[in-house]
C-alpha cells in the first residue's frame, strides 16, 4: 500500500513541475505573429499554385508584409479587384511595430 501512495505523489509532484515548466516555457518562449500574414493569405486566391515564386499563397502573404515584395500582382491569379483590397488593407493595416508596409496592387 506505501507503494503505491509513493507512485501517486511521484506522478502529482511529476505532474506539477511539467506543467508548471510548460507555463514558463509558454511565457518567455512565445512566438509573436503578424496576424496581417494571416489575413492576407486569406485573401489571396489560395490556389497555392507557386507561380508567385514562393511555395504557397501563406510564402507570398509573408513577402507582402515584411516588404519584401511590394506589389500584389506578383500573384498573377489573383483578380483585380482583390489586389486593390489587399494594398488598401495593408497600406492602412498597422503591424505589431506600428507601421504599414507600402505596397502596390
Ligand atoms: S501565385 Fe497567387 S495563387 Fe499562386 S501560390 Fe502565389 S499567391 Fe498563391
Amino acid at each position: 500500500m506505501e507503494a503505491i501512495i509513493i507512485a501517486v505523489v511521484m506522478m502529482l509532484v511529476l505532474g506539477a513541475l511539467l506543467g508548471l515548466g510548460l507555463g514558463i516555457a509558454d511565457k518567455y518562449l512565445q512566438v509573436e505573429v503578424d496576424e496581417r500574414i494571416e489575413t492576407v493569405t486569406s485573401m489571396l486566391p489560395n490556389y497555392n499554385c507557386g507561380s508567385c515564386g514562393y511555395a504557397g499563397c501563406s510564402g507570398l502573404a509573408e513577402a507582402l508584409v515584411t516588404g519584401e515584395v511590394s506589389v500584389v500582382g506578383t500573384c498573377r491569379p489573383c483578380k483585380a479587384d482583390q489586389k486593390e483590397k489587399i494594398a488598401e488593407y495593408l497600406n492602412t493595416t498597422p503591424g505589431p511595430d506600428g507601421t504599414c508596409v507600402k505596397v502596390k496592387a
